[in-house]
C-alpha cells in the first residue's frame, strides 16, 4: 500500500475504486508483496537447497496458490482438502507434503494413494503406517521439540504440552518403530509455532533436529515448519530474514558435513509469505461515541477476521478515505452482536460514517478462518496482479447460507 497523488494504492490502482467496484467488505492481495517474499526467503537461504513449502492453510485461494506455484514454492497441505486444492491447481504430488494431526488413518492411506508426502504426528499413526506400508512408502517424522515459541499461547505448538508431533524425548521409541517395520523415513520435521522473532530460536530448534537427525541414516530433508514473524505494528520488530538465513544455513551446512551428504532445507511459511500483502477493506457504517470511548461500526467482524478476538493480534487500521486532517482516537468495532473488537483505542484520521478502512496484514488467516457467523455472507476476495484488480471469489448470497440446510417442511 503506498500513498500517490493524495490516494492509497495497491500497484498503481487506487483502493478506494477497488471498494467501489467489488463492494465491502472485500479482501485484497496485492500479488507483488507475495512475490517479493517468496524472493527475499529464497535469497536468504541462497546458499543452501531451500525448499518452500507454503502453509495452504493461510490463504487457500486457488489462485493464490497457482501464484506460489509460478514462484516455485511447494505447499505444505494440513487436510486432505488442502491436499486436494494443491492437486486441483497443478501441483505434482511430490511438491505436496501433508501434515495432518489428529486424523483417521484412512485419511493418511488416501494422501498415500495420492502419491503426496506424509509427515507422521504421533506414534500410533507411525505404527499404523508401518504395518501397511512397511519400508514402501518413504516417510517424514514430525517431532517435537519442546521449544516455547510464538507470540500467544494459542499458536505455540512445540511447548512440552502441545498435542503436535512426537516428542522429541521419544526418539527412541520410534527407532524401534522404524527399524522392526523397515520405515524409510526421509524426513524430519518440527513447527514450532508462529510470530517467531529470530535466528535464536531457528537456531535451538535446528539443533535440536540435528541430534535427531543423527539417528536417521537416509534422510533427504529437514524440514524447520513456519513461523517466521511480520511486522504489524509501525516500528515493530520482525524476523530478520537474512540473519535467519545466514545463521541457519551456516548451521546446516555444518551438520550435513558431518552428516556426509546435503540434505534439503525445507521451510512452511504462512505468515511471512501472505500476511502483509493483504487488506480487508471495510466501510464505516457507524460513529457512536460512549461516555468511554468512540466507536466505529464497520461492516465486518469476527466472523470474516477472528484473528483480533482470538489471538489478541494487533491489525493496523487506515482511513483511505482521508489522507490529510486531524487523527481521533477511535475503537473499531464489527458488526457481530457478542463482543467484537477489530482494534481498541486506535490514531487515526478522522472517520465519517461512509468512509473506507484498510485492516492491514489481513492476507494470513482471514478469509480462510471466516465463517458465516451471524448469518452473514462471506466476503468477496480481489488479487492485484501486474497492476489489474481481479475478483477471485465473488461475495457470498444469501442463497449460499442456505444451500446446505434440508428444509423439513415442517
Ligand atoms: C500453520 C503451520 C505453518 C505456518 O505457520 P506460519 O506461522 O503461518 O508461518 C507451517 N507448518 C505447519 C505444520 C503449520 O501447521
Amino acid at each position: 500500500m503506498t500513498i500517490n497523488n493524495q490516494q492509497y494504492q495497491i500497484q498503481g490502482i487506487p483502493m478506494l475504486d477497488i471498494a467501489k467496484e467489488f463492494g465491502t467488505p472485500v479482501y485484497v492481495y496485492d500479488g507483488q508483496k507475495i512475490l517479493d517474499q517468496v524472493e527475499s526467503l529464497k535469497s536468504a537461504f541462497s546458499s543452501a537447497n531451500l525448499k518452500i513449502k507454503y502453509a495452504t492453510k493461510a490463504l487457500s485461494n486457488i489462485n493464490i496458490l497457482k501464484l506460489m506455484k509460478k514462484a516455485g514454492t511447494g505447499v505444505d497441505a494440513v487436510s486432505i482438502e488442502e491436499v486436494h486444492l494443491c492437486l486441483h491447481v497443478g501441483y505434482a504430488p511430490s511438491e505436496i507434503m501433508f501434515t495432518p494431526n489428529c486424523v483417521a488413518f484412512e485419511e493418511i492411506q488416501e494422501a498415500v494413494g495420492l502419491g503426496v508426502m506424509i509427515n507422521i504426528d504421533n506414534i500410533p499413526m507411525l505404527e499404523h503406517f508401518g504395518t501397511h506400508y512397511g519400508n514402501t512408502v518413504p516417510v517424514c517424522i514430525r517431532l517435537n521439540p519442546h521449544i516455547l515459541a510464538g507470540g500467544n499461547a494459542k499458536i505455540s505448538v512445540g511447548h512440552i504440552d502441545s498435542k503436535f508431533g512426537i516428542s522429541i524425548l521419544q526418539v527412541k521409541h520410534v527407532l524401534k518403530i522404524v527399524e522392526a517395520h523397515t520405515l524409510n523415513v526421509i524426513g524430519l520435521h518440527i513447527h514450532t509455532g508462529s510470530d517467531i522473532l529470530d535466528a535464536d530460536v531457528f537456531l535451538k530448534g535446528a539443533e535440536i533436529l540435528f541430534d535427531a537427525a543423527r539417528e536417521f541414516r537416509d534422510l533427504k530433508f529437514l524440514d524447520f515448519g513456519g513461523g517466521f514473524k511480520v511486522g504489524y505494528k509501525e516500528g515493530d520488530i520482525t524476523t530478520d530474514m537474512q540473519d535467519v538465513g545466514k545463521k541457519v544455513s551456516a548451521a546446516f551446512k555444518a551438520f550435513c558435513t558431518e552428516y556426509g551428504r546435503e540434505l534439503e532445507i525445507w521451510f512452511e511459511p504462512g505468515k511471512f509469505l501472505v500476511s502483509e500483502c493483504g487488506y480487508l477493506l471495510v466501510h464505516a457504517n457507524v460513529v457512536k461515541s460512549t461516555p468511554a470511548s468512540t466507536f466505529i461500526g464497520v461492516d465486518t467482524g469476527l466472523n470474516h477476521l477472528i484473528r483480533p478476538m482470538m489471538y489478541d493480534a494487533y491489525h493496523g487500521v487506515v482511513n483511505i478515505s482521508k489522507l490529510d486532517g486531524p487523527e481521533r482516537v477511535y475503537t473499531i468495532v464489527g458488526y457481530i452482536c457478542e463482543t467484537d473488537t477489530i482494534a481498541a483505542d486506535r490514531k487515526i484520521k478522522e472517520v465519517k460514517e461512509g468512509d473506507i478502512l484498510a485492516i492491514k496484514n489481513a492476507g494470513a488467516y482471514g478469509f480462510s478462518m471466516a465463517s458465516n457467523y451471524n448469518s452473514r455472507l462471506r466476503p468477496a476476495e480481489v488479487l492485484v496482479l501486474d497492476g489489474k484488480a481481479h475478483l477471485i471469489r465473488k461475495r457470498e448470497t444469501f442463497e449460499d447460507i442456505l444451500r446446505h440446510q434440508v428444509d423439513l417442511g415442517i
